[in-house]
């Protein structure tokens, strides 16, 4: 059995301890000291990072009354540990200021936190009932209150027959002792992990986005120093944005929706002067060769420019492209089938496609000269 050094004091960083077992296990080992100061995963919360001696540890874990610690390399007899502090301490703060956010949540709406995950950038909490936007920024604003007051986060461990007088939330059935944690103003909640003595250390929580999930909603949280690192990667994409668009960081959005109508205006402009050029390339042709080349490589210009060309003449023949990627083609007639003109076209020009006997789109392999040469020699 391990002695849990973390229950004590979970602000140790270094201790020492005597290795009681070290097996192999793969390419790893697993080490079981007397006492151990490192999380093991559980409660939503992973396992912590360090080392043991010299002895890289990876990954830390429960096994009965043990901790295991999984490591790199093997170690024995008296050492010294070190928890990886800026792992943990991220760790604190992203399950303490869940127990702010799901306690407060819970009170303003009666729904229950029905599932939780720590992960490696953010942290998802689900609830069980749909939460609308204004909710969800009172919640946002209370927890961020809550740690600005700067409340203890305490421990209570109730004896058996207490534990009734006590509401608190949990998100699965406990055996044995239960260990309460309390926050002032915002949580009372069973819970194992590891949380920040006060809440001003979790530093701030920040809901970025939120979506409907089963019967509630999933809930995704920056808190700590990841919603700092999101605030940072948000102010510089918000700063190039800015500068690219030469409009204030407070007014990019605007911005961006003048641009996109500018930009679909101008491709409405686009398409009518494309109609126009097609027509005068119509003019062009003759009932001997009614085939028109076009260089954007579009499908659709292809079946427009075919369709004008099924306006003039029987059947109408267009090519999308180049040489050099190939060319998108459309055979369309508003009188005959022309299923067994695609497949004429897709055998001499090393070409696939099909469609109904009103129109055939497809691409072929051939450069310019060749497929002119097909239509020259007849189809
Ligand atoms: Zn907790």
């Amino acid at each position: 059995m391990t002695e849990r050094l973390y229950r004590e004091d979970q602000y140790i960083k270094e201790f020492g301890a005597k290795v009681m077992s070290c097996e192999k296990a793969k390419d790893r080992y697993e080490i079981i000291l007397d006492r151990s100061a490192f999380y093991p995963e559980g409660g939503g919360q992973p396992g912590d990072r360090g080392f043991i001696g010299p002895s890289k540890v990876i990954d830390t874990a429960e096994r009965g009354e043990d901790i295991i610690h999984i490591c790199e390399s093997p170690a024995e007899g008296e050492v010294i540990c070190a928890v990886d502090w800026d792992y943990r301490f991220l760790n604190m703060q992203q399950h303490t200021g869940e127990h702010i956010f799901s306690g407060i949540l819970h009170s303003l709406t009666g729904f229950d936190n029905v599932g939780f995950h720590m992960g490696e950038s953010e942290v998802t909490v689900d609830f069980s009932g749909p939460v609308s936007r204004e909710i969800l920024s009172e919640t946002e604003k209370k927890s961020n209150e809550i740690i600005w007051k700067n409340v203890p986060v305490t421990e209570i461990y109730p004896a058996g027959d207490e534990l009734g007088n006590y509401d608190y939330r949990s998100k699965k059935e406990i055996s044995g002792q239960v260990r309460l944690i309390k926050i002032e103003g915002a949580d009372l909640c069973a819970c194992c992990g590891t949380h920040t003595a006060y809440t001003g250390e979790v530093g701030m929580i920040k809901a970025v986005s939120m979506m409907n999930y089963k019967q509630g909603v999933r809930i995704t949280l920056k808190i700590g120093a990841r919603a700092l690192e999101d605030y940072r990667e948000k102010t510089e994409n918000a700063a190039k944005i800015s500068a690219s668009l030469c409009a204030k960081t407070g007014e990019i959005a605007d911005s961006v929706e003048k641009l996109k109508e500018k930009t679909a205006a101008e491709h409405l402009k686009y398409i009518e002067l494309k109609k126009k050029y097609f027509e005068l390339m119509c003019e062009k042709l003759t009932p001997e060769f009614p085939v028109l080349f076009d260089d954007s490589g579009s499908a659709d210009d292809a079946r427009i420019l075919a369709d004008m060309i099924a306006g003039k003449f029987p059947v109408g023949y267009a090519f999308s492209g180049n040489d050099e990627d190939g060319y998108k083609y459309a055979v369309v007639s508003h009188s005959t089938d022309v299923r067994e003109t695609g497949k004429k076209i897709n055998a001499a020009l090393s070409g696939r496609g099909g469609g109904k006997p009103e129109m055939i789109m497809g691409s072929v392999n051939a450069p310019r000269n060749e497929i002119e040469k097909v239509f020259d020699e007849g189809l």
